[in-house]
């Protein structure tokens, strides 16, 4: 059994604490290997690294910068088929997702090649004669990337992405449920070109990884994705500095009765059911009108009938993450059936750590099930009567990652778009599938109000400076003219 290391000034070595922990592939419940279980004093000797790095990382050009992701987008694009399984193998994902979560690194990755030569800033007027006013992108300095394991490779590189060519140098806590794919894709990183010290890794818990990280001083950003309750906790103990939050979400599709339902059902089973259920952007309601309900409900739970589970890398619903993961599940389904939703298919765990597509009705929207993200393959269909109940419904939750309408009429789609209080709304189409030119991110408990990828991305990972070029060779002040009572 293979032993990775932390990677600290660009030198792979053994954790300080000299434990290590497996990391295991959940359709087998096999170890894959053994990683570092990091400590206070490895984050510490990160950061100092970083600190180091950061002097020389941040003159670079940024295009020069910008070609070094460039090349792993093109390292990672030649060996998709590796990486993309190895997704599968350590998340448990179907390899056409594991395939597809590389590949958006891929685009991610050429994205911010291409911020290289823009990051743009603003240039604008002064109020005052002889004088220049205009904006430019600087670096933040030492960011500390803290992801999960639902989109091990994807997630962390919307991150490195912006974080580098910005000209930052990192630390990075993966999750310790898929900490071979962060390490596969440094390694990629440090094969185009990046510098010791820019990236720095370190494994093990959030508990003590994590928690150091957004404790430690020298640290000037914190970029997290993961669940609401860590997220309240960095928001209250990460002191003064910028703190970006990707969080959960309790995402809905809206079907009205004029929807195209073959459509409809497509894409509720890809939102409900992909990923076996845990992505931030799944569909866990379905928020269905009264007059299509049960020729809705019978089309949706023959198509879930039809999908196939089992091993990740053959079939098309791969196991949950881990036993913990599993339980909850069960835990709210049982919770489900308790309050009285209807069960319509699923609802009981399957051999290891699989678990079956289960849809619930007649969901009301205070039932628990309507209101907690599950993270697996369960959702619950909620029956309304019109759109201003179904947008009432959608709205009811602490949640506002991703929402969808199906419908044929426009006025419909426009009055969603209005008001459904989510970051991402969809138009005939299912609650994933975010580009990753555009930004992503939520409203309410979803978030802090940041945005990640595309140009929101840049935005996230540096500064606006303001400069002032006076070229009067006087010094003249700001608002300091008397212009005097006003004429009438
Ligand atoms: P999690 O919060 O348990 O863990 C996320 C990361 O935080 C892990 O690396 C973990 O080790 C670390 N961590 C835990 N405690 C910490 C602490 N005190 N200080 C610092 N770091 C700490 O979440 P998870 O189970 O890995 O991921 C699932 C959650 O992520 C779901 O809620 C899902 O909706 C959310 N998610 C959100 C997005 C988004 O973009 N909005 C994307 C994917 C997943």
């Amino acid at each position: 059994m293979k032993t990775y290391g932390i990677l600290i000034d660009g030198k792979w070595q053994p954790s300080s604490s000299g434990k290590t922990f497996d990391s295991i592939n959940p359709s087998s419940e096999k170890s894959i290997g053994k990683f570092q279980q990091g400590n206070e004093k490895d984050v510490d000797r990160a950061v100092a690294a970083a600190k180091k790095a950061y002097e020389s990382w941040r003159l670079m050009p940024p295009t020069e910068r910008a070609d070094i992701l460039l090349e792993a987008a093109l390292i990672l694009q030649r060996d998709k088929t590796h990486y993309g399984e190895l997704v599968s193998i350590e998340m448990g994902k179907q390899l056409k997702e594991g395939l597809s979560d590389v590949q958006e690194a891929i685009d991610t990755f050429k994205y911010f090649h291409g911020e290289g030569r823009r990051m743009f800033g603003h240039t604008t007027t002064s109020e005052l004669q002889n004088k220049a006013a205009y904006t430019i992108r600087i670096p933040i300095g030492v960011c500390g990337l803290i992801t999960p394991w639902n989109f091990p490779v994807a997630i962390p590189s919307w991150k490195l992405g912006p974080a580098l060519v910005c000209g930052n140098t990192v630390v990075f806590k993966p999750s310790s449920d898929t900490p071979l794919n962060a390490i596969e894709l440094v390694k990629v990183l440090e094969k185009a070109g990046i510098p010791k010290g820019v990236i720095n890794l370190v494994t093990g818990p959030g508990s003590t990884v994590g928690k150091r990280l957004v404790e430690h001083p020298d640290v000037r950003m914190i970029s997290f994705t993961g669940s609401k309750a860590t997220g309240e906790w960095i928001t209250k103990n990460a002191g003064v500095k910028k703190i970006g939050l990707e969080l959960g979400s309790k995402n809905p599709i809206i079907v009205m009765d004029d929807a195209n339902l073959d459509l409809a059902v497509e894409g509720t089973v890809w939102a409900a059911f992909g990923t076996t259920g845990q992505r931030c952007t799944a569909a866990s309601r379905v928020i269905v009108h009264k007059k299509i309900q049960k020729a809705f409900e019978k089309k949706l739970v023959a198509a879930a009938q039809k999908l196939k589970i089992g091993n990740a890398l053959t079939h098309e619903i791969g196991p949950l993450v881990n036993k913990r993961a599993q339980d909850k599940v069960q835990n709210y389904v049982d919770i489900g059936k308790k309050q009285k939703a209807k069960l319509l298919c699923g609802g009981k765990r399957g051999h290891g750590l699989f678990y079956p597509p289960t849809i619930f009705t007649e969901v009301t929207p205070k039932m628990t099930i309507a209101q907690e993200e599950i993270f697996g393959p369960v959702t619950a269909i909620m029956p309304v009567n019109n759109l201003t109940e179904a947008i009432k419904v959608a709205n009811s939750v602490d949640y506002g990652l991703s929402s969808s309408i199906f419908t044929q009429d426009i006025n419909n789609a426009m009055t969603a778009i209005r008001d459904l209080d989510f970051g991402i709304t969809y138009i005939n189409s299912s609650t994933i599938g975010s580009e990753v030119h555009l930004p992503f991110g939520g409203t309410k408990g979803t978030g802090n109000g940041t945005r990640e990828a595309g140009w929101a991305g840049v935005e996230e990972f540096s500064e606006n400076k303001t400069v002032y070029i006076d070229y009067s060779g006087k010094l003249q002040k700001a608002q300091m003219k008397d212009s005097g009572p006003r004429k009438k």
